[in-house]
């Protein structure tokens, strides 16, 4: 439902999150099912810092519909545990912003799953590339503690 009623930016056919989607960009892909695709951040904020996204098309939470909000926040529920174990985290962020205004710069609905650990700061959102090394050893133990669950 691109462009749906209320949307704050209709649906960019190209946005980065649908050509990972489509294959044509690479990514560290943790998780996968027929309507959702999970990933690490390229900017974490913490380690094991994740993403959440529908297949379908949907710029933000005013335009996603009620099922695949429903089947992408199932996604989030299914693997933060897991995100949880393989990474130690004292802790799980939820985070998902909407429109410019609120901090989103990839106008693909998604969902932020960062783990927290007792007295690390978060770094900032969008910040600094993370070390892609780092980012697939991360994504492995991901990978591997989903598999597990
Ligand atoms: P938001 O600001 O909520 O729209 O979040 C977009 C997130 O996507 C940021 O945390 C970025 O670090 C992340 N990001 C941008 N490009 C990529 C990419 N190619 N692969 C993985 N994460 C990305």
């Amino acid at each position: 439902m691109a462009g749906g009623q209320g949307a704050l930016m209709s649906y960019d056919e190209n946005n980065v999150f649908a050509k990972i989607i489509r294959g044509e960009l690479p990514c560290h892909k943790v998780y996968e099912d027929d309507k959702t695709f999970a990933f690490m951040d390229i900017m974490p904020r913490a380690h094991g810092h994740t993403l959440v996204i529908p297949k379908d098309q949907a710029s933000d939470i005013f335009d996603v519909s009620p099922q695949t909000l429903f089947d992408t926040v199932g996604t989030v529920q299914r693997i933060a545990p897991a995100i949880r174990d393989a990474m130690e985290a004292d802790g799980i962020l939820i985070q998902q912003f909407n429109g410019t205004a609120a901090g989103q710069t990839v106008f693909h609905v998604h969902f932020h799953i960062i783990p927290r650990f007792e007295g690390v700061t978060l770094k900032p959102h969008a910040g600094d590339m993370g070390d892609p090394d780092v980012l697939a050893v991360n994504a492995e133990k991901i990978r591997a503690a989903i598999d597990a669950a």
